[in-house]
């Protein structure tokens, strides 16, 4: 795969190999068992330490004080925390890309005071959209906005929300109305989570344990209306941030099977059964084989995706494939690693079972596997099957 690479990016490569080896392999397995969610302080603790990489301002231009480094960049960054210790990944992950979509509307008061933060590490944020009554229907949300002088009271709920428990702030996108009694379209909102009326619990799961996912509640929440954000970033940037959004759920899949794989390698030299090394039998070079494959093609298509999503902004068939191949695939692999282990796959001294469970969210988020596939369908026939 090096050959997608340039010399910036193999270095990027070996130098967060080396940190997530020795500074979040160590401990993650432990953290994962023990807090659901990771605490604020611990995830601060986490922030800061990563922040020198560019986590947190890799993809902001120059003059905003990024690094302006190009996506598959932040790709490689997020590659390796995923398959370090998915669940942290998941939480920087939300906060960096909530960021970055914020920042491309931000007024100078909001950058200063929700974006700059989160470049520097000392913020958490993620993007409210799914609600209990639409899921992949985003447009059947009822949480409902609605103008009163200077403030905007919003009202509803919403689901999923990545980092919602820990935040500091989520981005609310609701149906607006301007005080009239009519819905005029959606808007996004900055909610801060101390903001009376705003409350979040965390919905227990069954992977990535240790990453927030919250049920959030809105009752007359009042924010200024300086805190709505403006939509005028035109088209392009969103096509951009959608697609950025699927290559980002892709690569942490490569990352996770990544993981199990070099596990299951390693347990196939290993284990002793009948005299002989199980990578010995055929059916377990198989299983190998398998992963082998998967996990090259998941990751080129990602590695391709990630390409794209800086020159092509209408590049949805290369991210639903990426997304919904990579997503199934980190399921198949981390599948295979727990049966080449036998019963010690499902142990939890050895961190498969973890990544069995953490593989799985991944076909759901930013699109099920049925909605890109119907995105891919439409790209190559030319006509939308969608309902
Ligand atoms: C770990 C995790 C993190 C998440 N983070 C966030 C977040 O930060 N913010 C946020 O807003 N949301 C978040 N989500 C929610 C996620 O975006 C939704 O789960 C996703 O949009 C699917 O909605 P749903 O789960 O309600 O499934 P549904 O839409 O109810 O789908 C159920 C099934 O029906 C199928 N289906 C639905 N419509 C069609 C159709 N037209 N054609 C064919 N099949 C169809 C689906 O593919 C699926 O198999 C997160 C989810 C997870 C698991």
């Amino acid at each position: 795969m090096d050959f997608l690479l340039s010399e910036e990016q193999l270095l990027l490569r070996d130098t967060i190999q080396r940190f997530v080896d020795q500074e979040i392999i160590p401990v993650a397995a432990e953290l994962d068992r023990n807090h659901h969610p990771l605490p604020r302080e611990i995830l601060f603790d986490f922030y800061e330490k990563l922040e020198p990489f560019g986590y947190f301002s890799c993809l902001f231009p120059e003059e905003q004080g990024g690094l302006e480094l190009p996506y598959l960049s932040f790709g490689i960054l997020m590659e390796h925390l995923r398959r370090g210790y998915c669940s942290l990944a998941g939480s920087v992950g939300a906060t960096a890309a909530t960021a970055t979509s914020l920042a491309k509307v931000a007024t100078p008061k909001q950058f200063e005071q929700y974006v700059q933060p989160v470049m520097a590490g000392k913020m958490i944020c993620g993007v409210g959209i799914t609600e209990p009554n639409a899921g992949s229907n985003t447009e059947a949300m009822s949480t409902k906005a609605v103008r009163k002088g200077d403030r905007y009271i919003l009202n509803g709920s919403k689901i999923w929300i990545s980092n919602g428990t820990v935040a500091d702030y989520i981005i609310i996108v609701a149906n607006v109305d301007e005080g009239d009694g009519h819905i005029t379209g959606k808007g996004r909102f900055i909610v801060p989570t101390t903001t009376l009326g705003f409350s979040a619990s965390i919905i227990p799961k069954m992977g990535m344990r240790s990453y927030s996912s919250a049920e959030i509640g809105l009752s007359d929440v009042e924010v200024p209306v300086e805190n709505r954000l403006q939509e005028g970033d035109g088209l392009d940037a969103t096509y951009v941030l959608l697609n950025a959004a699927r290559t980002q759920a892709a690569i942490a899949s490569v990352g996770i099977g990544q993981a199990a794989y070099d596990i299951a390698v390693q347990y196939a030299q290993d284990r002793q059964q009948f005299g002989r090394p199980i990578g010995k039998f055929q059916l377990v070079q198989e299983h190998i084989a398998e992963m082998a494959m998967d996990l090259d093609a998941a990751r080129l298509m990602t590695y391709r995706a990630m390409i794209l999503v800086d020159s092509n902004p209408k590049c949805f068939k290369e991210c639903s494939m990426a997304k919904a191949f990579a997503t199934e695939a980190g399921i198949r692999i981390t599948y295979r690693a727990t049966q080449v282990m036998g019963a010690y796959g499902i142990s939890e001294e050895y961190d498969a079972e973890r990544l069995y469970r953490d593989a799985r969210p991944f076909t759901y988020l930013d699109g099920t596997t049925e909605i890109h596939k119907l995105i891919i369908g439409r790209e190559v026939l030319g006509m939308g099957a969608f309902v």
